[in-house]
């Protein structure tokens, strides 16, 4: 065997065996590494069990963590993590950042400033289950993602990415017509609406990973084509990002310009809040990871189910869990300097309307 061959056939068993260990990393240590984390949040903050998936006799805890101001007449933003069970990496950016939070709160006067009057909800882990078992859906085969009492009038019968009812066996499975929201999606719905329902402004950041080149922020909707009531505060917020940091490597759009589905989790969300709180403002966004570099720069990693959705090779996962640190500490003083820049009148909210407009639709 030719030394390149060696040199090759070395590397993919080496590339197999930290496959293995991130596998067993995942199912095992993210509970582990919140628990680590336990006490020196109890210091700023709490950490919450919200409630149990149980998978083959063994329970998993879905936890939040609350840093910061606990009043409800401040603005908030949470960061949610792991709904889709092989998505795992969105999980362990929210917990790294959770890692550096709680050191600059040892020095920091600044973070302390802030979390006076800012509340911090950390929801790492949506679908516990989903990991342990390694797969997108919960437990019973539901794709959170398509489970809320949403239904699109845009998706076709045949495209089944969209969200379907024809068995869990399929991915994208939304669950039996006229059932409740699975136990994972009521838990996550009931701490929004306790943490974040009352708050004047709060963003929420989902985290995913397996679409596209780009990292992509996406906004509602996903279930039409139409606009989001609230895209002058996105456009008024892009701006923002992208005069405070001009090189930045993020794209934001619809959803729906990718593509749309029924039952959409956070369609849910901003419409049932809209309804009830007419006067605050929440702003969901999706982070959508763009997993197809680290295939490209690593193509065999797509024989492993996590593969497809994660940075596999060490230095690429430690790139990923920096590359956005920046846009993380941007969205927390957005959401504590919203009151500076969000007060529009109607004329320059009906500009960036129609701005917006052309941008996006
Ligand atoms: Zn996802």
């Amino acid at each position: 065997m030719s030394r390149l061959r060696r040199g090759a056939v070395a590397e993919l068993v080496w590339l197999l065996e930290s496959m293995k260990k991130i596998k067993f990393s995942k199912k095992n240590e993210i509970f582990l590494r919140i628990d680590n984390l336990k006490n020196s949040i109890a210091r700023f903050g709490t950490v919450i069990q919200q409630d149990v998936v149980s998978v083959d006799n063994t329970s998993y805890p879905i936890y939040s963590i609350h840093l910061g101001a606990r009043r409800n007449d401040v603005p908030a933003i949470a960061f949610v993590g792991g709904v889709h069970g092989l998505e795992v990496i969105g999980t362990e950016v929210i917990l790294s950042y959770l890692e550096t939070l709680c050191h600059l709160i040892e020095w920091d006067r600044t973070t302390h400033a802030q979390l006076e009057n800012l509340k911090i909800i950390f929801y790492p882990c949506v679908n516990p289950g989903g990991i342990a078992l390694e797969q997108r859906s919960n437990p019973r085969g539901v794709d959170l993602m398509r489970n809320a009492p949403v239904d699109s009038k845009s998706v076709s019968r045949f495209f089944l990415p969209g969200g379907h009812r024809l068995s869990p066996k399929l991915p994208w499975y939304r669950g039996k017509a006229g059932e409740p929201m699975e136990q994972e999606n009521q838990t996550l719905f009931r701490v929004i609406k306790e943490e974040l329902w009352d708050a004047p402004f709060s963003l929420i950041i989902d985290f995913h990973s397996g679409f596209g080149m780009k990292d992509r922020i996406w906004f509602p909707f996903a279930n039409t084509a139409g606009p989001f009531p609230r895209v002058p505060e996105i456009l008024l917020l892009k701006k923002l990002f992208d005069q405070t940091y001009p090189h930045n490597i993020y794209s934001f759009e619809p959803q729906s310009s990718q593509y749309m589905t029924h039952g959409d989790f956070w369609d849910f969300v901003f419409l049932s809040h809209q309804k009830e709180k007419p006067d605050n403002v929440m702003i969901p966004l999706c982070l959508e990871l763009g997993s197809w570099i680290w295939i490209k720069k690593n193509p065999r990693q797509i024989f492993n189910s996590l593969g497809f959705f994660n940075p596999i090779v060490p230095h690429r996962q430690q790139r990923t869990l920096r590359r956005h640190i920046l846009l993380l500490d941007f969205f927390i003083r957005a959401t504590h300097s919203a009151h500076h820049w969000r007060g529009l009148s109607m004329k320059e909210r009906d500009r960036l309307f129609l701005e917006a407009q052309a941008l996006w639709y």
